[in-house]
């Protein structure tokens, strides 16, 4: 084990929407600042991946095994590099609605209030959108929440099917929304792009690459974090820093925390209060997939947005989520990701020419709040990670479906020209789908019952702090990255603070 000669202000783990946007905003105090990325700079030169890559063959999962809670291995579906998921992500950039700061009820239960607020969020919402370069449009969407400033670009055009849907949804009195969306004439805007290579001409800041860290270790009192172990390549280091900030994502987080248990953390890292893995949320996640008379390119952007069912419609009153276009081309969602008589049926379905490129489909993206509960959790046995997960919230999303389907329906009947009415196939993602996942570090004002105080910093130990998604003590409907690049932001004022 090599001990690194370094002694560096912040160590921040991680390179994605959290950590990336933190290194950037910690950047300029002219602090030592060593970034570890267990991945390397992405091949590709900006985030132009498609639909069409992203779900072929598991083109984007990692290659390392989790186990679901059966004890089945899968490969999940999370990407290693420099941006970390953000390399990968549609770059849509929503911000939660201000009532997903609150308690809401939903059919299977409470959506538990945060400690901080809509308001509180709200500037940072703000710088995060400048800094993500948020193209969009305010006014069309009833739940949007106030903006202090408008959005800093205006809106994406959508594609011309998107924008007959969008057309007929407005006839029946729906509010469809220009989705707001990071890009630059490079492609979306991500935690590289945006984050780490800005700031690389830094003389304080290192990036390590290839650097995946594996332990935290304490001092003896087990107050602080004294020095982070990682494999740099093949050779182990310590890297010695006064403060410590995790943003490896939700589940790699909690899961070095957990691995890095010693005699005063029994339970691993900062869980004196066992919740520390736990309240694993990832949102049900589903396609809908609309056929089309005439083939499309399927290679346009996510641009349409819809919140009319996010908090309930009609005689159902509990929310239901959000529903946003995809690209056209989702054959290969349901070829990699579907349960094996969906796939079976799609295939012999009209409009689902194999192998080709062009499509006769249009694909919606359906999410639903999955609610925080104990015992969906990470579980080590032995070395191998276990993910235990029981959705939630299923009726809800299952309504949402059938809402957005009915919706469907009725644009079609008015455009019977343009739409193959035969099928509306649905495919709900399976548990290698992690992308939205959060919570398993929640933050809040008691140690009871979370691990990172309001400022993220860990309740047991003084100088460590969780910066990507595992802080969410509720998941909305929204994507959730615009509210981890914000909160990095917020943690990053303290820590500027803390640091003078
Ligand atoms: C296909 C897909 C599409 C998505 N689309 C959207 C979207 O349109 N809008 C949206 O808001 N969200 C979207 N998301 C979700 C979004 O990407 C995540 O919410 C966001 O990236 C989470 O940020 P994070 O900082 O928590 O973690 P990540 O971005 O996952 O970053 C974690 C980083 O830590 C690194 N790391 C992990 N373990 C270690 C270790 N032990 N040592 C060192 N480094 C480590 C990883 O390599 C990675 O760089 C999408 C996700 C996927 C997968």
């Amino acid at each position: 084990m090599i001990i690194d000669d370094q002694f560096y202000d912040v160590i921040i783990v991680g390179t994605g929407a959290g950590g990336g946007t933190l290194a950037r905003k910690l950047a300029p105090t002219g602090k030592k600042i060593l970034v570890l990325e267990r991945g390397f700079f992405p091949v590709r030169e900006s985030s132009q991946t498609q639909d069409i890559e992203l779900f072929k063959k598991e083109q984007f999962h990692a290659p390392e095994q989790w186990y679901d809670e059966n004890g089945e291995p899968f490969y999940p579906q999370t990407s290693y590099c420099v941006g970390g998921n953000t390399k990968i992500y549609s770059g849509v950039l929503m911000r939660m609605r201000d009532r997903d700061f609150e308690a809401v009820e939903h059919q299977d239960g409470i959506s538990p209030e945060w400690g901080v607020k809509y308001s509180d969020f709200e500037p940072y919402y703000t710088e995060a959108e400048k800094l993500y370069q948020v193209h969009g449009k305010l006014g069309d969407d009833p739940t949007e929440p106030t903006h202090s400033e408008d959005y800093p670009f205006s809106e994406v055009a959508h594609e011309s099917h998107i924008q007959t849907v969008c057309d007929g949804l407005s006839k029946q009195g729906l509010h469809p929304a220009y989705l707001p969306l990071g890009i630059n004439q490079q492609g979306r805007t991500d935690a590289e792009d945006t984050g780490i290579t800005p700031i690389l001409d830094y003389e304080n800041v290192t990036l390590k690459t290839s650097a995946q860290v594996v332990c935290l270790h304490t001092n003896p009192s087990g107050t602080e974090i004294k020095a982070v172990e990682a494999k740099v390549g093949e050779q182990s280091y310590l890297f010695l820093g006064h403060i410590i900030v995790l943003s490896c994502g939700a589940i790699n987080s909690a899961a070095l925390l957990l691995r890095s248990q010693n005699e005063k953390h029994p339970n691993g890292i900062a869980n004196h209060s066992n919740q520390v893995g736990r309240n694993l949320m990832k949102q049900q996640l589903s396609v809908v997939v609309q056929l089309m008379a005439d083939a499309n390119s399927g290679l346009f952007q996510r641009t349409l947005g819809i919140n009319d069912f996010y908090w309930g419609n009609g005689d159902y009153t509990y929310p239901m989520g959000h529903v946003q276009n995809s690209g056209g081309i989702l054959q290969d969602v349901i070829f990699t990701e579907a349960p094996p008589v969906l796939s079976a049926i799609s295939r012999v379905l009209p409009g689902f020419g194999i192998r080709q490129l062009a499509t006769r489909s249009l694909g919606w993206w359906l999410q639903t709040e999955d609610l925080p509960n104990p015992d969906n959790r990470l579980r080590f046995v032995g070395d191998k990670l276990h993910i235990d997960y029981t959705a939630n919230n299923v009726e809800a999303h299952d309504r949402l479906v059938h809402r957005w389907i009915d919706a469907l329906k009725q644009v079609e009947a008015s455009q019977p020209s343009m739409f193959n009415r035969a099928a509306h196939p649905r495919s709900d993602m399976p548990i290698q789908v992690v992308a939205h996942q959060c919570g398993t570090c929640r933050f809040g004002e008691d140690p009871n019952t979370s691990v990172l105080d309001l400022n993220c910093r860990a309740h047991e130990v003084d100088n460590l702090y969780v910066v990507d998604s595992s802080f969410f003590p509720s998941n909305a409907s929204v994507s959730p990255s615009l509210t981890v690049m914000a909160n990095a932001l917020r943690v990053g004022d303290h820590l500027v603070e803390r640091l003078k």
